[in-house]
């Protein structure tokens, strides 16, 4: 049955992915919500198919589907990826699995798709209106009153609770951020990415659909996710300088023959996709606060409009959906008072959502570079031995954040602990050693040449 609550009347702007599921959580605990959305309804037959993009979810956002029941839905249509395949310049292939057994799976889920689910599960809550092709031009936080364009003219709406879930470009972020006291950081990558298509092969997938893909360059990358259709999406990470010198198929095809040979091979039509596609900027975004509170109404952000991050730790839409079921918590904690439970889940996510903001730039070094060296798979190696030696005790970065729910900054935390006491046994390990070696280099001597006199 569902809760016994006044119903608030809750507006969430943008009906992404992150906006879909904390629709959900809303009206699962009764409360009325609209969503409006600029774009058409990508379910409605005319809006167009979206080329397949995908995205990487993992134990998080799998915890918050889980949460509202559709954790199983999603899955069904996900392919799992256990490893990342190393794809060297000469074409050598090398897997390395993301756990110490081998078995835990990041997911390869189509964004559309995973949209049009979320749309279709939120459709399923009466106290849920969705309001396509409306974009929001003006909010005034301290009444609540929002003016959207639509094809029919403006529009205008006034509402008590507003939380943007409209991305990283997020309106109701810019109509917060010239408040006085109002922290605002953007960073932009010099990198931009571009995503390119590997078509099925003969019907099947070209590549191992069982591992995301990662070419490392050092001054380039490209990685490849599967989908289900057979084909891979790949995206290329290149500095936008360099991305935009490749202005004709010549200088394509052999900047891709020399730096991706093999993948070059599988895109027949490599350097008409490099040309329609557009490129995409990578941007963090940082601010503060995410709630205001006005006279008449309190407005906050979600999702990439309170935290936008790079995409190369595979988190920004298991960090949003982290967010909902966060919120969800704090609800339920506060007696559904909005005001109090969303400077709440501020307090709570600010700080992980700005460690995995770092983590995600560090990682871009780790996957751009590291990744083909033997330091890093020789260290890989003994971490996921120390895993298997100490099972729960010492769990690795990687782990913490893709197959647990331990919030961002405590893996943080944890993992310098395990730094400090593995160094601290490395200390001992080699203290031991140096003495053992004392031992016997008096034993040999004392074999050699009989007890010292007095021993
Ligand atoms: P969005 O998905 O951007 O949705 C915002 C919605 O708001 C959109 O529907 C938009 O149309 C709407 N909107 C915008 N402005 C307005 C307005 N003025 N009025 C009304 N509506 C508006 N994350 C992962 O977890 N795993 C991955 O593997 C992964 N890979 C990625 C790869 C790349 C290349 C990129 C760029 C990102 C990746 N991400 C990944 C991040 C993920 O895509 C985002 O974190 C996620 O989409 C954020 O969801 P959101 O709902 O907050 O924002």
């Amino acid at each position: 049955d569902p809760p016994e609550v006044a119903a608030p009347e809750v507006t969430i702007v943008g009906a992404g992915l992150v906006g879909c599921l904390l629709a959900c959580f809303l009206a699962r605990r009764g409360h009325a919500v609209t969503v409006y959305e600029r774009r058409p309804d990508p379910r409605e037959e005319n809006a167009g198919r979206s080329r397949s993009i995908n995205l990487a979810i993992s134990e998080r956002g799998i915890d918050a589907l889980r949460r509202v029941g559709l954790d199983e839905t999603v899955l069904k249509a996900a392919l799992p990826m256990p490893g990342r395949m190393m794809h060297a310049p000469d074409g050598t292939l090398s897997f390395q699995p993301y756990s110490a057994d081998g078995r835990r799976a990041i997911n390869s889920i189509s964004r559309s798709a995973l949209n049009r689910a979320l749309l279709d599960a939120v459709g399923g809550f009466p106290g849920v209106r969705l309001r396509f092709r409306h974009r929001l031009t003006t909010l005034d936080p301290d009444t609540g009153r929002m003016e959207f364009d639509t094809p029919g003219g403006p529009v205008t709406a006034v509402a008590p609770v507003i939380i943007g879930a409209d991305g990283a470009g997020s309106a109701v972020r810019a109509r917060l951020q010239h408040r006085p006291g109002f922290d605002l950081h953007q960073e932009y990558l010099d990198y931009g990415y571009k995503e390119l298509s590997i078509p099925a092969r003969d019907g099947d997938f070209a590549l191992d659909p069982g591992a995301l893909h990662i070419w490392p360059r050092g001054r380039s990358m490209m990685i490849a996710l599967p989908n289900p259709d057979r084909s891979f999406t790949c995206t290329l990470f290149w500095p936008e300088r360099e991305l935009a010198e490749l202005d004709t198929p010549a200088k394509v095809e052999r900047a891709f023959t020399e730096n991706y040979p093999d993948a070059r091979a599988l895109i027949p039509d490599l350097a008409a996709q490099y040309a329609l596609n557009p490129v995409g900027h990578l941007v963090t975004v940082r601010c503060e606060p995410w709630t205001v509170l006005g006279r008449a109404a309190v407005v906050s952000l979600i999702g990439d409009a309170a935290h936008a991050i790079v995409p190369f730790y595979g988190q920004g839409a298991n960090c949003g959906f982290e967010d909902c079921a966060e919120l969800d918590r704090c609800l339920a904690e506060t007696g559904d008072d909005y005001a109090a439970a969303l400077l709440l889940y501020e307090s709570r996510r600010k700080v992980n959502t700005d460690t995995i903001a770092r983590l995600a730039l560090d990682n871009f070094v780790e996957m751009r570079d590291k990744v083909a060296s033997r330091a890093f798979l020789a260290r890989k190696r003994a971490e996921h031995a120390l895993e298997r030696i100490l099972p729960g005790r010492y769990v690795s970065r990687y782990e913490l954040v893709s197959f647990s729910t331990v919030p961002y900054a405590e893996v943080e935390r944890r993992v310098a602990r395990q730094r400090r006491w593995t160094a601290a046994a490395a200390l001992v390990v080699t203290g031991v050693s140096a003495w053992a070696g004392v031992i016997l280099r008096n034993r040999v001597r004392a074999a050699v040449t009989g007890p010292e006199p007095g021993s």
